[in-house]
């Protein structure tokens, strides 16, 4: 009670009962492997930081997704390589986030916190992954890696949706915009962007935010990133297959 009288300059506050109490100590640090065989480290285990700009809750949600549907993947068939992309995306985020708590801690203490876009998490991307399948021929505008943007659509019967409502679950979503023919397998849901397809980009969100050309199709992860964007050509097509394939989605029959 002594203490909080001395750190706030208010008496009124009265101290009945403290049922858990216990002493914390703030800390930067960063486990060098988030992965050796069969073990894998997420959320606090793997990085403890200051708690200034309320990030390690979030970033260790992230941590459980991203390992979460990589372990369902390997489990039904993908190569053991995709479970070293988790640290190869996850360990980056972990350290820009150990810089940004730690600078706002000392912002902090001379009361010049500022929490920016940063602490938003939004532009966390994974370009350099090895998952981000990028296309020559694309050199602008939204890029394998990015976090996939939602948009207002119509579906086939002109109701309107998100195109967010179309990512949740465990499935990977490829948006078909033209006449790609794709085939269908478990793990994966197919959507056909235009008024012969089941998604209409009625405000016009769609082409602004991914800004694919005709023929192109984006291919989402179960986490909401771009895997690729690919152009549909003898090319793009073979890249598809392989790409799927090597997450665990090998093709099943024609659609
Ligand atoms: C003061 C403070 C303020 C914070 N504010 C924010 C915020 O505003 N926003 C934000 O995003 N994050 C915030 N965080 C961080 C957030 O609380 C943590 O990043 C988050 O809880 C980490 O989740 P976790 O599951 O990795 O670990 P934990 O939440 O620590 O969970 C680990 C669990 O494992 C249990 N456990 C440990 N050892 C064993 C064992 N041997 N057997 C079985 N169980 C065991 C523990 O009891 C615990 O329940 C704050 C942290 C602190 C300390």
């Amino acid at each position: 009670e002594k203490l909080i009288v001395e750190r706030t300059g208010r008496n009124e506050v009265k101290v009945h009962d403290v049922s858990w109490a216990s002493a914390y100590a703030m800390n930067a640090r960063l486990a060098d492997r988030y992965r050796v065989d069969r073990v894998f480290l997420v959320g606090d285990a793997a990085h403890i930081h200051p708690p200034t700009g309320g990030q390690g809750l979030n970033t260790s949600i992230q941590d459980a997704y991203n390992l979460g549907w990589k372990l369902a993947a390997a489990l039904c068939g993908a190569g053991d390589e995709l479970l070293d992309t988790y640290q190869a995306e996850r360990r980056p985020v972990a350290e820009e986030v150990l810089g940004l708590s730690s600078r706002l801690l000392e912002a902090g203490k001379h009361g010049e916190i500022r929490r920016g876009r940063e602490v938003q998490q939004l532009d966390i991307g994974y370009p350099q992954s090895p998952l981000a399948l990028r296309a020559a021929s694309r050199n602008s505008g939204l890029q394998a890696g990015d976090r996939a943007p939602d948009a207002p659509i119509k579906g086939a019967g002109g109701q309107p949706s998100r195109l967010f409502s179309l990512f949740i679950g465990p499935h990977w979503t490829l948006l078909v915009n033209g006449e790609w023919s794709v085939a269908s397998r478990p793990g994966l849901h197919i959507h056909r962007l235009g008024q012969r397809g089941d998604v209409l980009d009625a405000f016009g969100h769609i082409r602004a935010a991914y800004g694919l050309e005709a023929d192109e199709c984006v291919l989402i992860r179960p986490d909401g990133y771009v895997g690729a964007i690919l152009a549909f050509d003898a090319e793009g097509v073979a890249q598809l297959e392989a790409y799927l394939e090597r997450v665990g989605l090998p093709a099943g029959e024609a659609v």
